[in-house]
């Protein structure tokens, strides 16, 4: 397709590939590659457009993987799952493994993506003892730009396997991916309200607590909101009736939100009331896991996320407060969110070699509408640099090569396999020339 404008979840990136493909075959994927490397065309794969920044757009050839959604084999000795990469978490969670009796082991809060872009991103869940979603993956299978199809894993071209599985898209289209799955199960989550001081001054022992524990603090207020998600046999705890305070809760907020972005003076308050009205008191639910870890999120915005040492958790946040406190011509929409999880051996794993801590702020986009972001997130991203983090690669940034060579001990480990596979540079698009050495 000529012409076809894509844009991401939150509309904040877009772009018009020069030529747009759907293939339905890896016969086809290989022509599109071929003729891109006669005619020296740059490609960029896509999955469900969710990552907010221009990682997934291109003005070259692009192919969007919609159609490698099927399964390819169930392994229900091992309790894995070899699915091609466009097949979307959510048929996973829905249609496909429950059939089998099985479940991931965890998750990020949104279900509507592929596995491919997930993983080449770095998506992640919460949980000390869980890595980001990659490490629940055993095998990959990568067409490189020769047009040749590798496969690694722990046992087979181990590095290679260490790159892709967070390849940012430039090492070759992901084709199949096998996951570890586990028994499916159910998760009592409950939700308890508290002040961001309580959470901080106990945070090692939260974390203990819970296996996938995580908290959100409420900008403009003391309040806090942690959630303690652990694995149950309690009978099913229907939902419904909070989703539907859910839907109310949302119109209501970007209503008001809009109006502050004639009179921002008015985001305190309006933090305040929604801290009180919907954030206090417990409320508790038992759900099948993925249902109790997916959140719903219905807000576009503009958002960066960054991955800080696990020890840093507290200064930090205790600095952004101050800052905030100090800049009163900021304000700030709710909440910022605090997740939890393993170090890992992954190369470009923001989570590489240390427990981490993940901290994500947004400003919601109300009806749309531009929110000016830059004054926030510059205040953000110098203290969490400060402590050596390394951005969500998902989401905006501006880190260049040579920052994120101190910040990844792989970097040029990963820059070297990249080379080797792709020494055209079929697979850059403009994030990936910003970040590469
Ligand atoms: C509302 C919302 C909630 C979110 N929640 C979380 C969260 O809880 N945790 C978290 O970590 N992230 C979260 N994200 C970010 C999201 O998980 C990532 O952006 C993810 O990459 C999106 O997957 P996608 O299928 O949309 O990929 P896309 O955005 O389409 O692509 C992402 C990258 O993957 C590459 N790619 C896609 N398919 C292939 C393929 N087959 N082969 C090779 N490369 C490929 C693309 O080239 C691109 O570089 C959230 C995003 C949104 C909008």
């Amino acid at each position: 397709m000529e012409g076809k404008t894509v844009s991401t979840w939150a509309g904040s990136f877009s772009c018009t590939p020069e030529l747009y493909f759907e293939p339905g075959s890896i016969k086809e994927i290989k022509q599109i590659l071929e003729s891109a490397r006669k005619a020296s065309k740059r490609v960029r794969m896509s999955g469900q457009f969710h990552s907010p920044s221009d990682i997934a757009m291109t003005d070259g050839y692009m192919i969007n993987m919609k159609n490698f959604n099927h399964v390819i084999e169930v392994d229900k000795e091992k309790c894995q799952i070899t699915v091609e990469g466009g097949c979307i978490i959510e048929d996973l969670n829905t249609k496909i493994l429950p059939v089998h009796g099985m479940a991931l082991s965890n998750l990020g809060s949104m279900p509507n993506i592929t596995i491919a872009g997930a993983i080449s991103t770095g998506t992640h869940g919460t949980g000390i003892k869980h890595g980001i979603l990659a490490t629940q993956v055993v095998q990959i299978e990568l067409l490189t730009a020769q047009c040749e199809i590798l496969r690694c894993s722990r046992m087979e071209n181990e590095d290679l396997f260490r790159a892709a599985l967070c390849s940012l898209g430039c090492l070759g289209v992901i084709v199949t991916v096998t996951i570890q799955c586990e028994p499916e199960f159910k998760l009592h989550k409950r939700q308890m309200s508290c002040t961001l001081d309580e959470v901080l001054d106990n945070l090692d022992d939260h974390i203990a607590k819970s296996e996938f524990f995580r908290f959100c603090w409420y900008p403009h207020t003391e309040g806090a909101v942690m959630w303690y998600n652990d694995r149950t046999q309690k009978p099913l705890v229907s939902s419904a009736s909070w989703f539907h305070d859910y839907l109310l809760v949302y119109h209501i907020l970007q209503f008001l939100y809009w109006v502050s972005s004639f009179l921002p003076r008015l985001i305190p308050s309006i933090n305040r009331l929604f801290y009180n009205w919907c954030f206090t008191g417990r409320r508790e639910d038992v759900a099948i896991s993925h249902a109790n870890f997916a959140i719903n999120c219905l807000f576009r915005q503009h958002v960066t996320e960054w991955a800080i040492p696990r020890r840093h958790t507290a200064v930090v946040l205790r600095e952004l407060k101050s800052w905030l406190n100090a800049n009163k011509d900021v304000n700030v929409h709710f909440p910022v969110e605090v997740r939890f999880v393993k170090g890992d051996d992954i190369m470009l794993s923001p989570a590489h070699g240390r427990e981490t801590c993940y901290i994500n702020i947004i400003l919601y986009r109300p009806f749309g509408k531009f929110v000016p972001y830059a004054k926030y997130w510059a205040a953000f991203e110098r203290i969490v640099y400060s402590v050596g983090g390394r951005p969500h690669w998902a989401k905006a940034h501006k880190l260049t090569g040579a920052e994120l060579k101190v910040a990844y001990p792989e970097f040029e480990a990963f820059c070297k396999i990249r080379q080797h596979l792709d020494p055209q540079g079929m697979f850059l698009n403009d994030y990936m020339e910003r970040i590469l050495p």
